[in-house]
């Protein structure tokens, strides 16, 4: 059934706890860490706690839950960075990136970044 644990899921593992993760941050819908290979001095995820495969099929069936993503990005930069500013990134598809898939938003801040993106 839609957003129910995936047994093949990393995240979903995380999320469980079967998977270690250093936990920056949790609420009743989702769970912040810090990436495993960190791209920025500060790299963080901010997952929703149900398995959508991407951010939009997460955001077309619990826009709420997409909304507390975004609200959680901006603390947990303020949290790592302070108020310097910060890049959010949603790789949505193979084709953009994406190798996990469960939704989750990178946060990225500690340097300067690029635009357009690579
Ligand atoms: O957007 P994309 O799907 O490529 O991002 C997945 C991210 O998950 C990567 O940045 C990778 O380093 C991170 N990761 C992690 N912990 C794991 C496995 C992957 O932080 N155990």
């Amino acid at each position: 059934m839609a957003g129910e644990p995936q047994a093949d899921c990393l995240f979903c593992k995380i999320v469980s706890g079967d998977v270690p993760a250093t936990v920056v941050k949790e609420t009743e819908t989702t769970l912040a860490f810090r990436d495993i290979n960190p791209q920025a001095p500060v790299h963080c995820l901010v997952i929703p706690k149900v398995h959508y495969p991407d951010a939009a099929s997460l955001a077309a069936a619990e826009p709420q839950i997409a909304a507390d993503i975004l609200r959680d990005a901006g603390e947990v930069a303020l949290q790592e960075n302070g108020d310097k500013g910060f890049r959010i990134v949603f790789n949505t598809g193979a084709g953009a990136g994406q190798t996990v898939f469960h939704a989750h938003a990178h946060v990225l801040g500690g340097r300067g970044f690029n635009w357009p993106p690579g």
